[in-house]
């Protein structure tokens, strides 16, 4: 076994260098293939961006016969095809974009054995003809690719992969490697049961990247604060900025241009040769800062990015995590720093309300927000939560390189803090027939006659400056974490605040609310006060 093992292993080898012009493996890229050209069977959990395809690429180019991947995401494929082909690699496809002829042609050259890979969607693998093809060539290697599209409790659940057990059991001898980025326990067991497995090894590579640090800070003038994050810790160095709106992209990346950071712009309004040209003069410049939406990054392989920064929130800890792992792939000391305020919060819960989609889809966007907005609001280690999102084992005692565990956040008995905004905004809505947003209530809590106040004979009401022990940063953090933690909503295009049915047991004294306290920091843009 160790010598074939060994051939296995240094022809794995030649060819990494050979056909994808990498130096070493990484991670768990070593041990998967190793196993699997010498014949057994796999699960692999590897974070996205990990590394996933070689994993089944190189045992298909090194074992004898052709390696079949089952994947669901027919639009890449074509892609995929090309990219391997461009690197010398006999690549193939069979799916329903394809007309008869170029899928017979496709069909002929893997019995003829000359096809190092073919692609097939799965539900391909449901037609007596696809498994009658298949009996009748030679094959490396079954790989499995988002292979959590079995598990029916998960998000992308397709019926189409329940199928595949049968591989296994008519295929007995051919080695089986199923693969994916998501990491419950019960997923990875619902894998291994549903595709019949029993007998695969499990690789998990762990999601922890220890060389970033990870930093979440009080959003109040965030190109500002951007600029001297970056000016104190990485001046002159690479780095990705992400931003919500194409809008604000331009004005951060012109704003750090104008500041004296060589910046660039990137989102899907600007024409492709731009795009192009911007990306390629990051990947190839040393110091460049790219300013960009969600649109950014995908494929990017710089191993240098010092920084990922984001001036809003993202949609979810998938997102998070995805996006701050292009930071650092160089294992050199990186920083992932977000700004994150009070209205990140609501317009994140007004986008859901307002937007497309039925009430499930909602439901799943508001739930992905929410595990968001815990790990922002957390007083623990962060990089413990996010380990712990994707069902891994975090350090008991905290990683010692996120903020909560270099500054601990002070936290305090936020029960009456809460009561107030909460009865603030029921006077308003019972004694008036009102609702308002977040700065009215801050307004009427520190009994301020601005006008709006007057106009709405808001100082007439009995909560009307019943908060002025704290401060307007403070009552916008109050407001933010009942956002965050349910105990208050938003409503309609001006994100007006009102209760849920949580908020009841806070009212009534059943429960309490743990908060953490605000740093202490300068007033913000709105000053003065008109009483
Ligand atoms: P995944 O499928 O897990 O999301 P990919 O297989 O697409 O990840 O790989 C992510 C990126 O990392 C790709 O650009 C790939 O070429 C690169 N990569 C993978 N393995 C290595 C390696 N051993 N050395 C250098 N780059 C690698
Ligand atoms: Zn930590």
């Amino acid at each position: 076994v160790t010598e074939t093992a060994q051939t296995g292993g240094s022809e794995a080898l030649a060819a990494l260098h050979r056909v994808f012009g990498y130096e070493a493996f990484r991670g768990e890229q070593e041990a998967v293939i190793e196993h699997v050209v010498a014949g057994g069977d796999a699960v692999v959990l590897m974070p996205t961006g990990g590394g996933k395809s070689l994993c089944y690429q190189i045992p298909s180019l090194v074992r004898p016969g052709t390696g079949i991947v089952v994947s669901p995401l027919i639009a890449l494929m074509q892609d995929q095809v090309d990219a391997l082909r461009a690197a010398g690699v006999r690549a193939g496809f069979v799916n329903s974009t394809q007309d008869f002829d170029e899928r017979r042609i496709v069909e002929a050259e893997f019995l003829a054995g000359e096809l190092d890979l073919l692609y097939l969607a799965p539900e391909r693998l449901r037609l007596d003809s696809t498994l009658d093809l298949l009996s009748r060539g030679k094959i490396a290697v079954f790989a499995i690719d988002e292979a959590h599209c079995v598990s029916q409790w998960g998000h992308d659940f397709r019926p189409d992969y329940l199928a595949l057990s049968l591989l296994g059991e008519r295929w007995p001898d051919v080695p089986r490697i199923a693969l994916t980025a998501t990491a419950t326990r019960a997923t990875h067991q619902e894998i291994t049961q549903r595709l019949g497995m029993p007998t695969a090894r499990h690789f998990v590579a762990s999601f922890d990247r220890p060389n970033i640090q990870y930093r979440i800070v009080p959003k109040a003038d965030p190109k500002k604060q951007l600029l001297s994050f970056l000016r104190d810790e990485h001046a002159g160095d690479a780095g990705i900025v992400y931003c919500l709106s194409r809008k604000s992209v331009e004005a951060t990346a012109e704003f750090l241009t104008r500041n004296g950071v060589e910046a660039v712009p990137y989102h899907a309004g600007l024409d492709a040769g731009t795009r192009a040209a911007h990306q390629s003069r990051f990947l190839r410049e040393e110091g460049l800062v790219v300013v960009a939406t969600i649109a950014f990054g995908m494929g990017i392989d710089k191993p240098d990015v010092r920084f990922v920064a984001h001036l809003d929130l993202p949609k979810s800890v998938e997102g998070y995590y995805q996006e701050t792992g292009r930071a650092g792939r160089d294992g050199l000391p990186s920083t992932a720093w977000m700004a994150y305020g009070l209205n990140d919060v609501i317009q994140q819960r007004k986008l859901i309300q307002s937007g497309e989609g039925d009430e499930a889809f909602r439901r799943r966007a508001a739930s992905h927000l929410d595990s968001m907005l815990a790990l922002c609001e957390t007083a623990q280690c962060r990089r413990g939560q996010l380990l712990a999102y994707f069902g891994q084992d975090p350090d008991p005692v905290g990683c010692g390189n996120c903020d909560t565990c270099l500054t601990p956040p002070e936290t305090m008995d936020g029960t009456v803090a809460a009561q107030k905004v909460l009865s603030t905004v029921v006077r308003l809505q019972r004694e008036r027939g009102q609702k308002f947003g977040a700065l009215q209530i801050v307004d009427i809590l520190l009994g301020k006659r601005t006008g709006k106040v007057i106009q709405f004979d808001h100082d007439q009401l009995s909560v009307f400056g019943i908060g002025e022990e704290l401060s307007e940063g403070e009552w916008r953090g109050v407001i933010r974490q009942l956002l965050a933690q349910g105990l208050l909503a938003v409503e309609g295009e001006y994100g007006t605040l009102v209760l849920t049915e949580a908020s009841g047991s806070v009212l009534r004294r059943e429960r309490e609310v743990p908060l953490r306290k605000e740093p202490k920091k300068p007033a913000t843009s709105r000053s003065g006060s008109a009483g």
